[in-house]
């Protein structure tokens, strides 16, 4: 397994991949790789002749506050997860050589960024869409794999590429859980142990949230307030948005049918944390 620094190093090392006939998976990331990763990194094995992760924390798409600089990161032992994994290539860019001092053009996506985290992260998911567009060109994969956990993300992504052509086959991943519930991110590790604690107040809204809909419950607002609810016995946590919505348009609904995402952001002390459910019934 090799690890890369350039797009330039990324694109003779794919065009040779081509010649040869090989089917390219992309697995994009921001490192400190956990388990969750690792899902979307073995999926992508599996489907794929070669595959390529990119470790890259996104500048663009941290707004001023965020944890841009605290984001947590270890080279070493992603490499040796993603060499473990059977994966082929990491791109492993420094933040100059994905943007230039005058880079001035950015993939800025319509509606379905503008509710849930794109109401507290308003410039969020043009990076997200700029950066993916980007790794996108330098690997030109056949597949990309993206987790169900950013849900939000996974369905921007899809309809980037389904608007812009990209011809980029977008394959979503389950969420990987904890054994007790919390879904893992590499964000956990800025709770303490109270933190991590109260943190699962989150899981716990969205099996409530499950269950009430896989019980027949179609009201869209008893739904929300039993979630809200649930959130807010625990004194730790702070709700930025709890919300369901049409897993098409990202819309809110009011009754649930067809395709429901029901999502939630939370804050438990300062670290900022998402969970999501989709249902799906006709
Ligand atoms: P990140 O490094 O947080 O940007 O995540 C990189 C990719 O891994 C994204 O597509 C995420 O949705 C996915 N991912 C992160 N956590 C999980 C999880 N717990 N289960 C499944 N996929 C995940």
């Amino acid at each position: 397994m090799k690890i890369v620094k350039t797009a330039k190093e990324v694109r003779e090392i794919i065009k040779e991949w081509k010649r040869e006939g090989y089917e390219i998976g992309l697995v994009p990331t921001m490192g400190y790789l956990h388990e969750g990763h690792k899902s979307l990194i073995d999926r992508s094995v599996k489907e794929n002749d070669k595959t390529v992760v990119s470790i890259f924390v996104n500048p663009t798409q941290f707004g001023p506050g965020e944890d841009l600089e605290s984001y947590p990161r270890d080279l070493d032992r992603d490499a040796a997860l993603v060499e473990e994994a059977g994966a082929d290539l990491i791109f492993h860019p420094e933040a100059e050589e994905m943007y230039a001092e005058d880079f001035c053009t950015f993939v800025d996506m319509e509606r379905l960024t503008k509710g849930l985290c794109g109401k507290t992260r308003p410039i969020h998911f043009r990076g997200v869409c700029t950066v993916v567009s980007k790794l996108f060109h330098i690997a030109s994969p056949d597949r990309a794999y993206f987790g169900q956990k950013d849900a939000q993300q996974l369905a921007v992504i899809r309809r980037m590429v389904r608007d812009l052509n990209f011809g980029i086959e977008i394959v979503g991943c389950p969420i990987v859980r904890e054994e007790d519930g919390l879904a893992k991110s590499s964000r956990n590790t800025y709770l303490s142990k109270e933190e991590r604690q109260a943190a699962l107040i989150l899981s716990k809204a969205i099996f409530l949230g499950e269950q009430m809909i896989r019980d027949g419950e179609t009201d869209a607002e008893k739904v929300k307030s039993a979630m809200i609810g649930t959130i807010e016995s625990e004194p730790l946590a702070k709700i930025d948005y709890v919300e369901l919505v049409d897993w098409g348009t990202l819309e809110p609904v009011q009754t649930v049918r067809g395709s429901v995402l029901g999502a939630i952001a939370v804050y438990i002390g300062t670290t900022r944390l998402i969970d999501n459910f989709l249902s799906v019934r006709e």
